[in-house]
């Protein structure tokens, strides 16, 4: 018979980071501070291919062109239209022997201008805005917002505007009624109480001095902004604006324990993976780190992990060293980074406990996702979570595994699935997010510094 102890070793358990790796907290805060600066410079898809090939620029990588000489060590770089960052670091061994894929996103729930978005009304004028991805659209109003974007010209150039992010910037918000006049809008249901028809953007309030004209508030705004950057009312056509929270990457928590920020998702797994991508020197296996866009509308599109670019930026690596692509990708594994919900205390209902995934707990592994009876998930090989298990054990990763929630609730999907369609073996990995998809996302430094960890020795595995 074994003793209670001998039973009690055979629990699955689930621990802190704080307890299984103390020292990683220090390590975890230094870490994060980078985090912290890559959020604040990057909070568009675009921002972030553009700080990220800075990064790779400084760290020595070339930009990949198809058909170049490529030897083991060398380290090459493509921008995908602006807004995906492709790097790779060729590895000791042929392609053949498969890539090392860590896949993570760069684009993040927000407000889009629509194409024809200025209008004046009763005394204010606006923007108009069309939501991008699945935003809770009651928690956008009463909060400074910032205007980040391009406006390709009549003329063919194209002008980058962000407003809002200086202190000495004006913002912008979206305004909510006042409990006083509030008894209707009370009883409606929560996702109709803001609707997409409310989500308007004040930009201001002085008309031009000419008492004859129509719609003088607009067209001073108009006025300013052809001023500030020469651009008229078509030229919204030609634009792509997004309208996303005007504040920094702040500590939560007396103890500092926590990031709040704008767009956690995926910002919190595309640095890490990054940031491992960057550091590894001759891996055995060639690691490509793949920061994509489109993820939160579906991942369609040509900068999407739908589209063909990902894999032919793979295929040409094997082509520019004589390699069949089908054979390497076959041979290739892929981790598919994205944020999941954190269980949250305060909204327990919403979670199963023995399932959940836990801020301050590690790196989440999620063998699936879906929704409504695991529908439209890749769906990880038992061989593949054990030899990421065995990989992050063997690395002082701290690891948890579960679910998003509670499952008839709801659910969500990854880009995964996509790169799984390409033959490749790919298990979804991310960082626990409190209030996720939120203005105002919360994760735990332990938990991102883990994900780094873990992107790390995958890099470096010659399994
Ligand atoms: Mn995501
Ligand atoms: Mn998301």
């Amino acid at each position: 018979m074994k003793t209670t102890q001998e039973l009690k070793e055979l629990l699955y358990k689930n621990k802190t980071v704080a307890d299984q790796q103390p020292d990683a907290i220090a390590e975890a805060n230094a870490f994060c501070e980078g985090y912290k600066a890559f959020l604040n410079a990057a909070k568009t898809e675009r921002e972030a291919a553009a700080y990220s090939e800075q990064l790779l620029k400084q760290a020595g990588y070339k930009p990949f062109v198809p058909g170049m000489a490529l030897n083991a060590g060398d380290k090459v770089y493509l921008i995908n239209r602006s807004k995906c960052v492709l790097a790779a670091t060729i590895g000791e061994r042929s392609m053949a022997e498969g890539f090392h894929l860590n896949i993570a996103h760069i684009d993040s729930p927000r407000l889009d201008l629509r194409p024809v978005p200025l209008f004046e009304k009763d005394g204010l004028a606006y923007f108009r805005t069309h939501y991008y991805g699945g935003i809770r659209k009651y928690q956008w109003p009463t909060i400074p917002l910032a205007l980040h974007g391009v406006v390709c010209r009549e003329d063919g150039t194209t002008v980058t505007i962000t407003i809002g992010e200086n202190d000495e910037d004006p913002v912008f918000t979206i305004t909510d009624l006042l409990p006083h006049l509030g008894r209707e809008q009370n009883q409606k249901k929560l996702p109709d109480a803001i609707t997409a028809e409310n989500l308007n953007v004040v930009l201001g309030s002085l008309p031009i001095a000419d008492t004859d004209a129509e719609n003088r508030i607009k067209l001073s705004i108009l006025g300013l902004l052809n001023e500030m950057y020469g651009i008229a009312e078509r030229d919204f056509v030609t634009a792509e604006i997004e309208i996303v929270p005007a504040f920094k990457a702040r500590d939560v928590g007396l103890d500092r324990s926590m990031i709040g920020a704008y767009g956690h998702d995926d910002r919190v797994d595309a640095y890490p993976a990054l940031m491992a991508e960057i550091e590894v020197q001759h891996p055995a296996h060639t690691t490509v780190c793949i920061l994509t866009d489109k993820e939160e509308v579906g991942s369609d599109g040509v900068t999407g992990m739908n589209s063909m670019y990902a894999y032919h930026f793979l295929q040409q690596l094997c082509a520019a060293t004589g390699v069949d692509s089908i054979a390497a990708f076959q041979a290739s594994k892929c981790l598919s980074a994205d944020v999941t919900a954190a269980y949250d205390p305060s909204f327990s209902e919403a979670f199963e406990p023995d399932n959940g995934t836990y801020a301050g707990r590690g790196v989440a592994i999620y063998k699936y996702t879906g929704a409504g009876g695991k529908s439209s998930t890749s769906d990880a090989n038992a061989e593949l979570v054990s030899y990421l298990t065995r990989l992050m054990n063997k690395n002082g990763v701290v690891w948890q595994i579960g679910e998003m929630g509670r499952l008839d609730l709801g659910g969500g999907g990854t880009i995964a699935k996509y790169v799984a369609n390409r033959d490749i073996d790919t298990i979804d990995i991310g960082v626990p997010v409190l209030a996720m998809h939120s203005p105002f996302e919360v994760v735990s430094k332990a938990d991102v510094y883990m994900a780094y960890r873990t992107f790390r020795a995958f890099c470096a595995d010659a399994e």
